[in-house]
């Protein structure tokens, strides 16, 4: 590392930080992103769906580099099998399709190629990218400056930065050092489980199935992934079942609806990890920091999708900071609460309609009540006419 003063530090290259970094160094902010990886993405945790709007909006071009599948549409089903369909294709035939005029909805990314695409993006545009370096300590010095430790390879080093932005992901360390509650209770925590298979034909959607039977407290889906590769998983809330979401998984690949076609699979890869479905952080902000992605619990509380959210999430942080910074505002935690209100105006506020409709399913005691306004919830989000589309 050449140099120990940069505007912004930004800790964790994931989708939210190489964003923010990106959107920053465009408008001449120096920025050091760093991530404690040596190689982002992996092990791969994430199924890696995201709309075309959520790159687009962004300006992340749409690249061979990290598509796998491009995604028309969804298929939702209840517990005992019966789909709300929604293609894309057949409902908007001349804007939706594989033609040359027409467009997919969405895509299933590789999010080890995506992660580093991004990161890249933001390194050509000016950024300092160093991998395998943890953010282990940050402290405000007075109005304008703090001072972040970094761990690279057994060496400590002190960067004086004008700020530091938490991008660490789940249950966020940055926010943590700067006494923020980022801590998840069990019951809004999903733990999540999936395999990458072979031989389980699929059609350009994402396949989306409720019922306490087969994920309680989540759901199961089956996505393309891609030269005849799917993804079955599903999450579960650990407090609604005894048990786990191994054995859920194969109660669901081995007895539901879906037994038959997924008789022939070959498990090629099994991956995992937690899915917040709380309600996004009441304060994300402090002293000299602020969080953005999933350190801000940015995810979407029905769908548990983080992607969008953590890329609109850098945008937003990106556009108020460029403002704050080269007007030399002091960066006090009550100086940089307009942020969170611009991120509340754009997206949060929707976020947290969203987690309290989820809330109000999950207080119905009744299974099948609860089951039947999950499914229904799951069909209306994905309608055309959801007031949550862009979400
Ligand atoms: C099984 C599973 C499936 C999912 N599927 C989808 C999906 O299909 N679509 C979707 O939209 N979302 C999905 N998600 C959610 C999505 O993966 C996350 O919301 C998204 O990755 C959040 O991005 P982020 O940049 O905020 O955080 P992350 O991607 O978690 O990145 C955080 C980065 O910070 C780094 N870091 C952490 N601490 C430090 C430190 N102290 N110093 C340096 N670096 C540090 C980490 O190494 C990591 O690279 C899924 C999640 C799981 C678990």
């Amino acid at each position: 590392m050449s140099e120990s003063r940069f505007d912004v530090v930004i800790i964790g290259s994931g989708p939210a930080g190489s964003t923010t970094a990106r959107w920053l160094a465009q408008e001449g902010i120096s920025v050091l992103l760093l991530d404690k990886r040596q190689e982002l993405g992996a092990p791969i945790q994430c199924s890696g769906a995201v709309s075309r709007h959520a790159l687009e909006e962004v300006g992340v071009p749409i690249s061979e580099e990290f598509i796998q599948e491009a995604i028309y549409g969804f298929g939702i089903y209840n517990e005992a099998g019966k789909c709300t369909k929604i293609d894309y294709r057949q409902l908007k035939p001349d804007e939706y399709g594989a033609g040359e005029s027409q467009v997919p909805l969405g895509y299933v990314v590789d999010r080890r190629r995506f992660d580093r695409y991004l990161m890249t993006q933001a390194e050509r545009a000016g950024v300092t990218v160093q991998l395998k370096t943890e953010g282990i300590a940050y402290q405000p010095l007075d109005d304008h400056y703090c001072s972040v430790t970094v761990r690279h390879y057994n060496q400590t080093q002190h960067i004086k930065a004008r700020l530091v932005v938490g991008a660490d992901g789940l249950m966020s360390q940055v926010g943590k050092w700067a006494g923020l509650r980022t801590h998840i209770r069990i019951n809004e925590l999903a733990s999540c489980l999936q395999f990458v298979v072979d031989k389980v034909p699929t059609d350009g959607l994402l396949e989306i199935i409720t019922g306490h039977e087969w994920a309680p407290g989540g759901y199961a889906w089956v996505f393309p992934k891609g030269h005849g590769y799917a993804e079955i998983g599903l999450g579960v809330i650990p407090t609604l079942t005894k048990r786990d979401a191994q054995w859920h998984l194969k109660h669901f690949m081995e007895s539901s609806f879906f037994k038959k076609r997924f008789s022939d699979c070959r498990i090629l890869e099994v991956q995992g990890g937690g899915v917040p479905l709380a309600s996004p952080l009441r304060t994300q902000y402090a002293d000299q920091m602020i969080l953005v992605g999933d350190a801000a619990r940015h995810v979407n509380p029905i769908t548990g999708g983080g992607i969008h959210t953590a890329l609109s999430g850098g945008y937003i942080a990106a556009r108020f900071l460029t403002d704050h910074l080269k007007h030399d505002r002091p960066t006090r935690a009550a100086d940089l609460k307009a942020y969170q209100d611009a991120w509340l105006q754009k997206l949060g506020n929707k976020m947290w309609k969203l987690y309290e409709v989820k809330t109000d399913i999950f207080r119905e005691k009744d299974i099948p009540t609860r089951d039947k306004r999950l499914f229904q919830t799951m069909a209306g989000y994905f309608s055309p006419d959801s007031e949550y589309k862009k979400i």
